[in-house]
This record gives C-alpha cells, sequence and structure tokens, in this order.
C-alpha cells in the first residue's frame, strides 16, 4: 500500500506496520523504539512515558513516544504482561553502508521478533519456577486436539481426546499464558467455555490453513527432520497434530529464526493422571492459598523446597498430575525411602544442585540464539557439577537415580573454560567477553588496543619535552577522535606541523600525522576485535547446539532427582511415612494430619486423625460437628493425603494403605463466584452438578456444607439426595466424605448399608465449648452454634438474645422464628424432641430439687399455695409421658 502524503520514513512505519496490526510497534530510530498512532497512545499510558507528537505544526500531528534502546527490555516486559504483543523492528542493515551510496534513501527495516505472552525467551520476564505455556486447540471430527510448548524450556507436548469437558479441564491445569485458536472455534457453541478456561489471556486467532492437518504434520516433520511422527506415537491424532502444527507455524511467525531445541513432542492421554479439576486445585490450595494468591500456606509451599529451577517446574507439575499407575507410583515411593535411607548422600547431591543454573532455560537460549556470555559461563559451572552428582548416584539402586545417559560434557566444559570470560559484560557486540590465548588474531588485536594506551603516554611525554609545553594533553573525542590540547596562552610554541582543529575559550586543539596514523590503526583495532570476538561468541554457541539434545536430558534428569530428593527431605523432616498402595479399593489413614494446618496452627497442637473409606460398610461418611471443630481440615487432609501417595511422596500419616483414586472432587463453600454474576447458591449447585455428573466409583468426593445457600428445607433435601445419589452412584457408590451440620441426615446410616456416621468431638464445659478435634464414630445432634458465635466475640448481650431465642424454639413457643419452624417434617420434629427432652429432663430435676429444699415447717399457708402455683406452671411445661 502507498501512503502519498506520509514522509518516506512514515510511509516504512506503516507499511511495517500493516502486517502486525494485532502488535504494538517498535520502530528503531537512533537509540530509541518509536512507536506511532494509537500505539503511542496506548503504551504511553501503560508505560506511563510522556506522548508527543511528530509534525506538531501539521494539520493533523503524529501522536508518538519512544523508549530507549538499551532499556528496552523492562518496558517490553510491562506491555507484555498488560497482554499485548510487541513486534521489535529494528534497522536490518548497517546505516554506515548507505555513505558510499550515490543515492539517499531510507535505511532497510523489518520486525524481527514478535514478543507476546507465551513466547518469551528473557529471564527477566519469566518466572523460574513456572512453565510459560503457548497452548493451542484444534478441532477434526469428534476430536479434540491439545498441544502446549514452552519455548523457554523447549517442553512440548500433545493430545487429543473426545472427552470435551476433560479439554477445558486440561487447559485450565496447563493454565497457559496465550492460546492460539482456529478462527472457526468462535463459531461454535462451546467456545466461550474455552474461552472462559484461558482467563482472559492474550488469543490470536488464525486461519484454517495454519490447523490444516496435512500442512502441520509436515510441518512438525520438517522441525524435528523427522519422516512420520510415529516415533511420537501422535501419527494417529489428527486433532493434536493439526493443534501442535498449528503452534509451530506462530513460532515461526513470531521468531523468524530458527528453533533448533525443539527436536520433539511427548504424547500424553489425559486419563493417565489423578484428575484434579481446577476448583479442586484451589479448594484444596495446592499451588495457592486461597486468602492470599501466593504459595505460602499452600501446599506447594511447606512441600517444595527445590534446589534448582527445573527441579521447582518439575515439582509443581507433579502435585498437579498425579499418578494412576501403581508401579510408577512404588517407583517413587522406592526412591524416597532410598533417599531417607542414604541421607547423607543425598545432602551432597542437593548441595552440588546449587551450581546448577537452570539448564533447560540455558539449553533454549543458546539453540535459539539469544544466549550471552554470562549464560554461557552458568552452563558451564552447571555442567562441570555434574560428573560430582554422577558419582554420588553409584551408590544408589532404585531406578530413579539411574540417568539413561552419561554426564561427560568435558569437551564442551573445556571449550567453554577456554573461550569465555567470566568478567564478560552481558551485550555480546561490544568485545571483552573472549579470554586471551583462545584465538591468535583476536590476541595481536587486543595488544595493539591495549599497547595504544601506553603509546598515547608515551606520546605525551614526547611531546612534552620536545615543544616545552608541560601543560599539553593527549586527549579524545567522539568529533575529533585523539588529538593534542594545549593551552591559549603558550599556543605560540606548537611547532609548524600540528594542525589545528578546534579553538576554544582556554584551549587550542591540534592534530599529527602520527596521531592520527595511530589512531587509524587502534581504533580499527578496537572495531575489528568486537566483531570477531562476536564471531568467535557465535560459532561457540553453535557449537553448544550439538549438545541440545544431552543438555535437555540431563535438565530433565536434574529436574527429577531434585523432585525425589525434596521428597525425600520433607518426609524426612515432617515425619511422613510410607504409603501402602493397595488394590482392594480402601483408604486407610491412621493418625493422619494436614500437612499444611499442621504447620502453621498457633497456640494448640495438631490433633492426628484416622479415617477409614471403602466400598463396603463405609462409603459414604456424614460428618456432623459444630463449625470450627475440624471438619473441613479433615475432609481436605484426607483428599490431600491421597493425591500426595499417588504423586509418589511419603504423606502425614503414622500409617496409610490407599487405592488409586482416578479424581478427586470437592464441593467447598469457600469460593463463590458473585463477580461472574451467578449467585453462591447456584455456583454450589452447578459445582454439585458436575461432581454427581462425572464422578466414577473409583473416585473420591469431598463435599462440605452442602446445601448452605438456601433454606433450610430446601438444603436439607438436596443434601440428602445428594448423599443417597453418591452412594448409589453407577450402582457402585463412590466414597465420599460428607460434612453437614444438618444433623437429620445421621438418619441415613440406618437405611444405607455404607453409609456411616462421624463426628468431631467437642466437650461441653460450663457452658462452653472445648474441640477435641477428634473424629469418633457417632452422629451428634447439637450445633453449639451459640458457644461457638461467643468465641467469636460476638456481644455478650446478643449471645443471651440468641440463647432465649434458642429456648423458645426448642419449647415450640411462639417467636418470629417459631412460626418458621412449626411446620417442620417429621424428621425435623424428631431432632426437635431430642432436644427436648433434655431440657424436660432439667426441668424435672429443678422441680424435684425444689421440693427436696422446702422447709415444710417454715412455710407459711399462702406461700406454700404459690409454690404449688409455681410448680404446676413448671409441670405441665413437661408433656405427659
Ligand atoms: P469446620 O470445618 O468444622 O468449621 P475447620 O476444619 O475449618 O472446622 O477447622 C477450624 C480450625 O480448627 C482450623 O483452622 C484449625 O486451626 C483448627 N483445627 C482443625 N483441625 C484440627 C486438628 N486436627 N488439630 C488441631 N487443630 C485443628
Amino acid at each position: 500500500m502507498n501512503y502519498p502524503e506520509a514522509t518516506p520514513m512514515m510511509q516504512q512505519y506503516l507499511s511495517i506496520k500493516e502486517k502486525y496490526a494485532d502488535a504494538i510497534l517498535f520502530y528503531r530510530m537512533g537509540d530509541f523504539y518509536e512507536m506511532f498512532f494509537e500505539d503511542a497512545e496506548k503504551a504511553s499510558r501503560i508505560l506511563e512515558i510522556t506522548l508527543t507528537s511528530r509534525n506538531k505544526n501539521a494539520e493533523s500531528p503524529v501522536p508518538m513516544c519512544g523508549v530507549p534502546y538499551k532499556a528496552a527490555q523492562a518496558y517490553l516486559a510491562r506491555l507484555i504482561n498488560n497482554g499485548y504483543k510487541v513486534a521489535i523492528c529494528d534497522q536490518i542493515e548497517n546505516p554506515a553502508d548507505l555513505k558510499n551510496e550515490s543515492s539517499k534513501r531510507l535505511v532497510k527495516r523489518d520486525v524481527v521478533r514478535v514478543v507476546t505472552p507465551g513466547m518469551i525467551m528473557e529471564d527477566e520476564l519469566l518466572d523460574e519456577k513456572t512453565n510459560n505455556y503457548i497452548l493451542s486447540i484444534s478441532q477434526i471430527g469428534n476430536n479434540t486436539g491439545i498441544s502446549y510448548l514452552d519455548i523457554s524450556t523447549g517442553t512440548f507436548r500433545i493430545s487429543e481426546t473426545d472427552n470435551f469437558p476433560a479439554i477445558i479441564e486440561e487447559i485450565r491445569r496447563v493454565a497457559p499464558s496465550e492460546a492460539i485458536l482456529p478462527e472457526y472455534l468462535q463459531k461454535e457453541t462451546f467456545f466461550s467455555s474455552i474461552t472462559d478456561a484461558l482467563h482472559k489471556k492474550a488469543i490470536t486467532f488464525l486461519d484454517k490453513n495454519a490447523f490444516e492437518y496435512r500442512n502441520c504434520r509436515d510441518r512438525l516433520n520438517a522441525q524435528f527432520k523427522t519422516i512420520s511422527l510415529e516415533g511420537f506415537g501422535c501419527a494417529n491424532l489428527k486433532a493434536g497434530v493439526s493443534a501442535a502444527g498449528a503452534i509451530i507455524h506462530y513460532v515461526c511467525e513470531t521468531q523468524k529464526q530458527k528453533t533448533v531445541h525443539l527436536s520433539g513432542i511427548k504424547t500424553y492421554r489425559l486419563d493417565n493422571f489423578l484428575l484434579i479439576d481446577d476448583l479442586t486445585c484451589q479448594n484444596l490450595e495446592l499451588l495457592k492459598n486461597l486468602r492470599t494468591g501466593t504459595k505460602k500456606g499452600a501446599l506447594l509451599g511447606i512441600l517444595d523446597r527445590t534446589n534448582t529451577a527445573m527441579g521447582a517446574r518439575m515439582f509443581k507439575n507433579w502435585i498437579r498430575c498425579p499418578l494412576l499407575d501403581i508401579d510408577r507410583i512404588r517407583l517413587r515411593h522406592d526412591a524416597i525411602e532410598e533417599a531417607i535411607a542414604k541421607k547423607n548422600i543425598a545432602r551432597q547431591i542437593r548441595e552440588c544442585f546449587k551450581s546448577v543454573y537452570d539448564l533447560e532455560r540455558l539449553g533454549s537460549k543458546i539453540a535459539m540464539g539469544r544466549a550471552n556470555a554470562r549464560d554461557l559461563t552458568a552452563l558451564k559451572r552447571s555442567l562441570t557439577s555434574l560428573p560430582e552428582i554422577g558419582s554420588y548416584l553409584s551408590e544408589f539402586n532404585s531406578d530413579a537415580f539411574q540417568p539413561d545417559q552419561n554426564f561427560q560434557f568435558d569437551e564442551l566444559t573445556d571449550l567453554l573454560e577456554k573461550s569465555i570470560r567470566e568478567d564478560a559484560p552481558p551485550v555480546i557486540n561490544e568485545g571483552g567477553i573472549i579470554k586471551s590465548g583462545f584465538n591468535a588474531e583476536l590476541d595481536e588485536l587486543i595488544s595493539i588496543s591495549r599497547d595504544g594506551k601506553g603509546w598515547l603516554a608515551q606520546l605525551e611525554v614526547k611531546e612534552k619535552a620536545a615543544t616545552g609545553i608541560n601543560s599539553l594533553k593527549v586527549k579524545y573525542n567522539k568529533v575529533f577522535g585523539y588529538f593534542l590540547e594545549v593551552p591559549k596562552s603558550r599556543s605560540e610554541s606548537v611547532p609548524a606541523h600540528y594542525v589545528r582543529k578546534q579553538t576554544l575559550v582556554n584551549a587550542e586543539r591540534y592534530i599529527t600525522d602520527e596521531l592520527k596514523k595511530f589512531e587509524f590503526k587502534v581504533m580499527g583495532a578496537q572495531e575489528k576485535r568486537a566483531s570477531l570476538e562476536y564471531k568467535i561468541f557465535t560459532e561457540i554457541r553453535k557449537e553448544i547446539i550439538k549438545y541440545n539434545n544431552k543438555i535437555h536430558a540431563g535438565a530433565q534428569f536434574i529436574a527429577k532427582l531434585d523432585t525425589i530428593l525434596t521428597l525425600a527431605l520433607i518426609a524426612e523432616e515432617n515425619e511422613y511415612t510410607r504409603p501402602e498402595i493397595n488394590t482392594t479399593g480402601d483408604i486407610i489413614i491412621e493418625e493422619g494430619r494436614h500437612p499444611v494446618v499442621e504447620k502453621m496452627i498457633t497456640g494448640e497442637r495438631f490433633v492426628p486423625n484416622s479415617i477409614s473409606i471403602n466400598n463396603n460398610d463405609s462409603q459414604v461418611l456424614i460428618i456432623t460437628g459444630p463449625n470450627m471443630a475440624g471438619k473441613s481440615t479433615i475432609l481436605r487432609q484426607t483428599a490431600i493425603i491421597v493425591l500426595m501417595a499417588q504423586m509418589g511422596s511419603f504423606v502425614p500419616a503414622g500409617k496409610a494403605s490407599i487405592c488409586i483414586t482416578d479424581k478427586i472432587f470437592t464441593r467447598i463453600g469457600a469460593l463463590d463466584n458473585l463477580s461472574a454474576g451467578q449467585s453462591t447458591f447456584m455456583v454450589e449447585m452447578q459445582e454439585t452438578a458436575n461432581i454427581l455428573n462425572n464422578a466414577t466409583s473409583h473416585s473420591l468426593i469431598i463435599m462440605d456444607e452442602i446445601g448452605r445457600g438456601t433454606s433450610t428445607f430446601d438444603g436439607l433435601s438436596i443434601a440428602r439426595a445428594v448423599a443417597e445419589f453418591l452412594h448409589e452412584i453407577k450402582d457402585k457408590g463412590v466414597k465420599t466424605l460428607f460434612a453437614t451440620h444438618y444433623h437429620e441426615l445421621t438418619d441415613l446410616e440406618h437405611t444405607k448399608a455404607k453409609i456411616k456416621n462421624y463426628n468431631i468431638a467437642v466437650k461441653e464445659w460450663n457452658d462452653e465449648i472445648i474441640f477435641l478435634r477428634k473424629l469418633v464414630e457417632g452422629g451428634t445432634n447439637r450445633s453449639y452454634g451459640i458457644q461457638v458465635a461467643r468465641l467469636a466475640g460476638i456481644p455478650e448481650k446478643v449471645i443471651q438474645r440468641a440463647k432465649e431465642i434458642l429456648f423458645d424454639i426448642e419449647n415450640g413457643n411462639s417467636s418470629p422464628d417459631s412460626q418458621k419452624i412449626s411446620p417442620v417434617k417429621p424428621k425435623i420434629r424428631r431432632q426437635l424432641s431430642l432436644f427436648k427432652k433434655r431440657e424436660d429432663q432439667e426441668r424435672e430435676r429443678k422441680i424435684i430439687k425444689k421440693l427436696q429444699n422446702l422447709d415444710i415447717s417454715g412455710t407459711t399457708p399462702l406461700e406454700a399455695l404459690n409454690l404449688l402455683n409455681e410448680l404446676q406452671d413448671k409441670a405441665k411445661k413437661i408433656p405427659a409421658a
């Protein structure tokens, strides 16, 4: 397109911008990246930089703002964090070369890279403990394909399923920072569930060609240098291949360079892992604490003591994807057991980890030509530690400690040791990165530039002596290069061969032939040195790429080792035990603890609890007890112990035997989704529906206070019906922990074979309650709501009034609430009558006590009549037997 009214530069800008309409264009001009038009308006707002304009006096000035080239990184980060893409447009030829051309023209510019939230390589922009994924979805027939890539580590995965809801869960689990989707998906009815799962992350829509199966297959083969995808196990996953191929297309479009480190893809099945949906992950506070949103106070915060960045990423993955395969789980348990037994060696290995940098990301950076000399030094240090780690590993027998390759990188570390200076600057084009002795030509150039300084000092001495001007100095500036400076007062004494270049107020500046010749040689040497160092550096980087797969495999092994040793360390420190994995369908936990609550509580000791769930007589446990007794804690700790066992960890319990669970569901009232415009009750019911529809007889369900969000009778009825349904689900029932404040549900134990009542014991003492925190068999019929309210600091006046109201309700007296209570259904009446019995007994006791203590001889007839009247009134309140 042509823009006749625009200047040539603006025309160039506009024609480039046209191709990158959805990105903010950083247009390089001198030492700045400039932005124009809407980009400038947006960026100035986000970056809080001044918005100016070009051609201020023109009729329609062009809005513009800029950021210094050298500080661009920080500004880039802010734009990316705000969900924008940034296209970086550089000068792609040296402006100096244009000087020799006769006709004046603009230096060529083009976009060298588009930075998007999912295409980041810079350490400053990445969280070292979290993978940064770009995810893609594709639909072919009934199958949906999913693929995701972390370009900073080379992790690339692919899967496919005809179970669409599983894809949605997987999107939530992967939690990508960016997604690419085919345009046609926007028309599908399920589209909004995809965007919901993406949590407002950046989405790029690509046309259907980018997803066309054959193109995608060929693209992947070309990327991996293979002729078939058979070897990766995904040749038959057409929808998956389409999603993965689209990612490669997008990478090429945005990175504009080779991504040699993407040398393979891992196929996986969505049902290979214990499914923990996003909500359960939040409810159980696996990765983040619900209140603070940080890992402190979450399971990850307690468990993750990894020492390497790749270990930390893998650890998070293990928590999010516990295994289903008993053998694999047992292998991890074996390894932990051995690491605990040989804890001194384990400690030594952990010590070595301290000098292992993020090998995965270093490898990728090097392969993509983004590494500087400091990265190469980090690589060298990391690789040098590996043989020592390897030597300790020979002391272990478990599979997890056997690397499938050696850790020898001697040639490479030798090369890096000889070539790269440890004090190298972060930039790679200004020299100072290659050691002397590595390249003869470079050494010569370095000596010329270094010797130059001495030569200049000598020249100064020589010229001072020759001219007798003691204040003569050799100086340098960018405009004139080297020159001799003489005070004006002595300018008479300068010899004839000095050529005057500049006159200042107090001084004259001169050059000489000798000085200019020297300058040519030294300056030339410096420039040559910088470009030679750059060349040598890029050659070394290329050499390292040959080791890329080995480095990547080493990084993976170190990640796993770090994870296992961390699990061993926390197991030992926190007295976790090895769980037995059974095939009988039992979950038996003796003296179990909540791994986070036991660390966080202050003031009281954590009380361990035992629990046994099976598919015979204890499948649905109805757990009652007052608020604050510890119901949620035991529910969550049971789910967490199962999850930890399946991730391969030891568990916080005296003893545990766990069967394999396929899905853990939780319905816990801690979260509401009011911001999404839904009522608490609606959210509660949706979550319950999800559980009832998707639970299998191998699942574990945590139901905490279901039915709270509606009226008592609705809530009670729903809770009861849900409990009954779970007891019967798929004709087998499902293991469920059902905490409820509806004591009426304890009746179910009598009618349903696999339902059992438990309660969390409390002790009453002087109208107060003491939480014993012990889970015991049997139901309870007291809520102790008023006592708990007092503990919470409700004013005494309110407490007393609440007691009066409760008394009235329990006695069927009229009160605002007793009206509501009157049409109670039989079961509720029965509960109330239980309460009543106790009250009646109390009244009888009082009547008897009064009679026993009565001094008949000291009572007047009138007093006796009054007393009789009072006693009759009291007695009338007690129903006749
Ligand atoms: P509920 O669900 O019955 O209202 P929670 O499970 O939320 O009660 O427990 C309330 C608090 O009691 C927890 O925050 C914790 O501090 C404490 N708590 C719970 N279980 C135990 C336990 N087994 N030992 C010691 N303290 C506990």
